[in-house]
């Protein structure tokens, strides 16, 4: 292992839980998309501190280690942040949310790139900056963002407006054989006539997997690169890349008949041995795990018993073949427990898992 980078500013909590991230299969994972997709880029999405696992350090590694030219983030405010962690002018950032007459001199000052989902939005960023380069959002049927269709002749029309990406989001790419996923290609097909020259983009990680017919120009991967799965079962093509681990803080011994945790929600029925760890639904392990979650000690597998609290899980390791002791590192999700597990068991998928992880979990960069 290398030196862990330090999340700046960020003071770990030595006995506290930890997010290591492993930027190799990061890496790996790219790779795998762009294999998928010979020749169409790859844009990652790196909104929401890149899923959680910090937006700064995971761009670096994309550009640096994979050759990512653009990403996508959501507000502003992420893309002038992440500007100034790649420090560069060259990287495309594009922002999801499109401009406001408030966030304009942001998308000037950091270079960000505006995708627009409006007619107002296209009018403004038109009069503002005729000629420069922006993303236009279709709705092809998400009916979340994006300009619908009867807007776009309008937004075509706009004086000054440079569409140099027209993009549309799948909303069944978890299903690869739902009949959307073919209406809403049709329908962004139609809708990229309005503008043309423009490149294309319908993909995230669900639709680069989907084949060449979802690729079109520029590819949106999110979660792939992170080492979840957009479908509905595991993919073994996507490495794991981060992994949430916690040292046994306690070991305490039970008699028959005594109880754990909140609402004494565990009894022991038999001599039992319960490991005390240091992480909670406060670092982002959901308390739907509670009774159901699974994790990883000396390579065995023991079960979470007893409420996950905010601060702390309890484990029964009374059947382990090497006791576990204070100080051993408790894996929850990693190399040695599939994310895509670990969030079904706690009725989560690995987007909101990763997510969800708390500000408190010390991220080590490996
Ligand atoms: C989040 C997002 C992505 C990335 O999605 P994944 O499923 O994580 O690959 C791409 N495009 C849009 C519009 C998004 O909101």
């Amino acid at each position: 292992m290398e030196t862990p980078e330090q999340a700046p500013g960020h003071n770990p909590i030595a006995q506290g839980p930890r997010v290591d991230i492993d930027l190799g299969a990061l890496a790996a994972n790219f790779a795998m998309l762009a294999e998928t997709a010979p020749g169409v880029p790859l844009a990652p999405a790196v909104k929401c501190n890149a899923y959680g696992l910090g937006a700064g350090p995971i761009a670096r590694a994309l550009r640096d280690r994979a050759g990512a030219r653009a990403f996508f983030v959501v507000y502003p405010e992420e893309g002038a942040a992440l500007r100034e962690s790649l420090n560069d002018a060259e990287t495309a950032i594009y922002c999801f949310g499109g401009p406001s007459e408030e966030t304009l001199p942001l998308f000037e000052s950091a270079k960000l790139t505006p995708v627009l989902n409006t007619l107002d939005q296209a009018r403004l960023w038109a009069a503002r900056h005729p000629g420069a380069a922006s993303a236009l959002h279709v709705d092809t049927g998400f009916n979340r963002l994006g300009a619908p269709s009867s807007a776009l002749a309008d937004i075509a029309a706009v004086k000054g407006l440079a569409v140099t990406l027209v993009m549309s989001h799948l909303a069944c790419a978890a299903t690869p054989d739902h009949k959307m996923n073919g209406e809403q290609r049709a329908r962004f097909i139609e809708a990229a006539q309005h503008f043309p020259g423009a490149q294309l983009s319908l993909a995230a990680s669900g639709g680069a997997l989907m084949g060449k017919a979802y690729h079109f120009d520029l590819i949106r991967p999110g979660i792939a690169l992170y080492g979840g799965t957009p479908f509905a079962q595991d993919d073994a093509r996507i490495k794991t890349v981060a992994a949430f681990r916690a040292p046994v803080l306690q070991i305490r011994h039970l008699a028959p008949g005594e109880t754990v945790g909140y609402d004494a929600a565990f009894t022991a029925d038999r001599p039992t041995r319960i490991a005390t760890v240091g992480a909670g639904y406060g670092d982002g392990y959901p308390r739907a795990g509670t009774g159901r979650g699974a994790a990883i000690i000396h390579d065995e597998r023991v079960r979470i018993i007893g409420k996950v609290s905010m601060d702390f899980i309890t484990l029964d390791v009374t059947d382990m073949k090497k006791p576990a002791e204070p100080g051993d590192i408790v894996e929850f999700f990693g190399p040695a427990l599939r994310l895509f597990e670990a969030a079904a068991a706690a009725d989560r998928t690995a987007y909101d898992f990763l997510t969800g992880l708390g500000a408190r979990a010390h991220r080590r960069y490996l």
